[in-house]
């Protein structure tokens, strides 16, 4: 017995004591690599605040400072002006038109949602030379008043149909007086989720041929400007919207520097982020910011479906100012007065979302694509890169296909991947968000991965009536 007892218990004491040294050994090694890495996260970040400094600076004295000032008022000019004519009529009646529904359950297509689809309805309409109709202005299930109570009509000379003009369906043909394009009952979904079979040949992420090169070298993302221009023109804010505006404006004490937050949450579990995921990124802007030596009072316009996110980030987030109009009256049977202030209240979020200098959101959410697109059609800046997507990359809703091209080499390193030679084209899958994308290779038409940072977006041109004889 004493025997078993005198091996056993060294052997144990000796595994024991070795488990228990291990474990403090691995544990101190583990707390010596977090603090480690933490430090490296640390310089890594100020290394790319210090490069990000470095780099806006070199737009301010580059010397291009008032040719770009110019160009950007000269391109918005220039397409604001095509968009009215596009969307002006002698006579009415014999006008071709584009007829654009958005009815459909609130559920599935929230106010940015069919924001969206009038904008593609927008891009359509511009594209094949017909005027667009906003289809049953009066219901279009959000104000009382009609869509024209917030803003301009579309046309300041041909707003509805007439009954005796032969409507088709989309796509109709080129004869036909009324071309009628419904909400796609299922909104495609996504980032590139899958193939979007909508059916139309348009790509509202394309730039017009005649002014690609131009706003391809003037900004970050062109094809967003783009889009931007469609948008601000579809939400031309009427002068009693205007005068909300500014009303919340002044109660708000609205001033820059302010970073935007929107936060989706109730119905949109799939996108869930905590508050803190957010703040990380206001907390860098400002860390930026202060690069140069001034410190900055911080201030964040908070936008949400979910009010009970004010009291949380109060709480946690004392140092901050935090503004914000939540919309308290979304879910359930909302009788017309609080259905005016719902709408008021998103088209609230959305102004001062967009008006924010910086923005963090979630791309899948199309309120903060909407402020994103609207943010970069109204600057006279570049406004590409203020802005932080906790999950998607940037994508237009009823956009057919997103084309990255390869701008570095990549040889596959497991059966899943891909090769890529400087050029190749792939079509967008899905951004997976842990640095790959899964895509089709349009060479070898497999769906592989690739890394993210190897590619760029691909933008389309089209060509598109330039109404020739405008003058700026
Ligand atoms: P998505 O579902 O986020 O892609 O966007 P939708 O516009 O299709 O639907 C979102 C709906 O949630 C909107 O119609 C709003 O009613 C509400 N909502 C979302 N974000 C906000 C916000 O920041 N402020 C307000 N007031 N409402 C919001």
């Amino acid at each position: 017995m004493n025997y078993y007892v005198a091996v056993f218990i060294p052997i144990r004491r000796s595994f024991g004591a070795t488990s228990v040294l291990n474990y403090y050994h691995w544990r101190c090694q583990s707390e010596v690599i977090k603090t480690f890495i933490i430090h490296m996260k640390t310089i890594i970040d100020e290394h790319y605040r210090s490069l990000l400094n470095d780099i806006t600076k070199l737009t301010e004295v580059d010397g291009y400072s008032q040719w770009r000032r110019k160009e950007y008022i000269y391109l918005s000019t220039l397409v604001k002006k095509r968009l009215r004519i596009s969307q002006t009529s002698e006579d009415c009646s014999k006008a071709k038109k584009l007829a654009c529904n958005l009815i459909s359950d609130r559920q599935s297509c929230g106010y940015g949602c069919r924001l969206h689809h009038l904008v593609n309805c927008m891009v359509i309409a511009f594209a094949t030379k017909r005027i667009l109709i906003l289809d049953n202005p009066q219901n279009w299930g959000f104000t009382s008043g009609g869509f024209t109570k917030l803003f301009f009509p579309l046309s300041n000379t041909c707003t509805s149909l007439n009954r005796n003009e032969t409507v088709l369906p989309w796509p109709g043909n080129e004869s036909v007086q009324v071309v009628n394009l419904s909400l796609p009952i299922t909104a495609p979904n996504g980032p590139n989720r899958k193939r979007r079979p909508y059916p139309t040949p348009f790509n509202s992420l394309v730039l017009p041929k005649d002014l690609s090169r131009r706003l391809n070298v003037l900004h970050g993302d062109p094809a967003v400007w783009w889009i931007g221009q469609f948008v601000n023109y579809l939400i031309r804010p009427q002068m009693s919207t205007i005068a909300i505006f500014e009303d919340y404006e002044f109660n708000f004490e609205f001033t820059k520097p302010i970073v935007g937050v929107h936060i989706r949450r109730t119905d949109k579990i799939s996108s869930f982020h905590r508050l803190e995921e957010y703040m990380y990124y206001v907390e860098e802007y400002y860390k930026l910011q202060e690069l140069n030596g001034e410190v900055i009072y911080r201030k964040i316009y908070l936008a949400t479906d979910d009010p009970t996110l004010f009291k949380e980030a109060y709480d946690k987030y004392p140092e901050y100012e935090i503004l914000g109009e939540a919309d308290l009256s979304e879910t359930g049977s909302i009788k017309t007065r609080e259905l005016d202030d719902s709408i008021m209240s998103i088209n609230i979020d959305i102004y001062f979302l967009s008006r924010c200098d910086y923005l963090v959101c979630t791309f899948s959410s199309h309120v903060c694509r909407l402020a994103y697109e609207i943010m970069n059609g109204l600057e006279l800046k570049d406004a590409s890169a203020q802005f932080t997507s906790l999950d998607d990359a940037y994508y237009f809703n009823d956009q057919i296909r997103g084309l990255n091209v390869a701008v570095l080499p990549h040889k596959a390193n497991r059966p899943q991947e891909m090769d890529l030679k400087v050029g190749d084209e792939i079509e967008v899958v899905e951004n997976q968000l842990n640095g790959y994308s899964k895509g089709i290779h349009l060479k070898t038409n497999k769906s592989l991965l690739y890394p993210t940072f190897k590619v760029t977006q691909k933008i389309e041109v089209m060509s598109f009536d330039s109404y020739s004889g405008i003058k700026i």
